[in-house]
């Protein structure tokens, strides 16, 4: 796993950089090492390396290898959720980055209330407003907000989440990456929440996201190399 400590140190250094062009402090940008494909001890490594948090988009997938994985990093589902599989996911993941739609709050709410849990979350707003992918529309963001604060005291909103549109440039991604970023200043000021967590940028353009004030990068490629076939 030499090659992937050493591609952790490169994507610091990258992430200092662009820091240091955007005048922030690299601390406040945590790593979020999306794991899917790769086999659980690929994420142990990950974890003995010292990422941040775990991602994974499928909620069968994390389930086959979390309880491989010693340690206590958190585990993110970066991945759509369906309400039948609200109860396993909160088995598996510390926090839920696609809280898209009331009705997967109210689900996530009614299992957590009992127990007395409380789960952070963070909302995934679909900011190129591509029909295909998930993610509320950004503004369809507030009314949901107020649905939390209203009605699901067991849900901490922490933070927004976001995938950009395609574009082989990265550049491109900056406007998106700038929106969700004004959209959580909004939401802040509205409801008089605490400053929310951005999650933007992935191999390709996580340098352009931290230049827009992310605060969490997902990175799977940059750091694992391509994704492995389906077994
Ligand atoms: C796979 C995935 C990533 C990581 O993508 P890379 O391009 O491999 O860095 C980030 N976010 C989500 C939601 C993903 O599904």
């Amino acid at each position: 796993m030499t090659t992937l400590v050493e591609n952790l140190a490169a994507v610091r250094g990258r992430i200092a950089a662009a820091c240091g062009g955007a005048g922030r402090d690299p601390r406040e940008v945590r790593i979020l090492a999306v794991t899917k494909t790769h086999p659980a001890e690929v994420v142990a490594a990950a974890v003995a390396a010292g990422v941040d948090a775990i991602g994974e988009n499928r909620v069968q997938e994390a389930a086959a290898k979390r309880s491989q994985v010693p340690g206590t990093t958190p585990w993110h589902l970066v991945g759509p959720l369906q309400r039948n599989k609200a109860k396993l996911a909160l088995e598996l993941f510390d926090l839920v980055e696609t809280v898209d739609r009331p009705e997967l709050a109210d689900r996530l709410e009614t299992l957590l209330a009992p127990a007395g849990r409380f789960l952070p979350i963070f909302i995934e707003v679909n900011v190129g407003g591509e029909t295909q992918k998930g993610g509320i529309t950004p503004a369809d963001a507030a009314p949901l907000v107020d649905d939390l604060l209203a009605r699901c005291p067991h849900l901490r909103l922490s933070g927004l989440m976001t995938v950009p549109p395609y574009d082989p440039d990265p550049r491109r991604a900056r406007p998106y990456f700038a929106a969700l970023r004004s959209l959580a200043d909004d939401l802040t000021t509205r409801f008089a929440v605490p400053p929310l967590e951005l999650s933007m940028g992935m191999s390709e353009d996580f340098e352009v996201a931290v230049g827009e004030g992310a605060t969490w990068v997902r990175l799977g490629r940059v750091l694992f190399g391509e994704r492995r076939p389906a077994p």
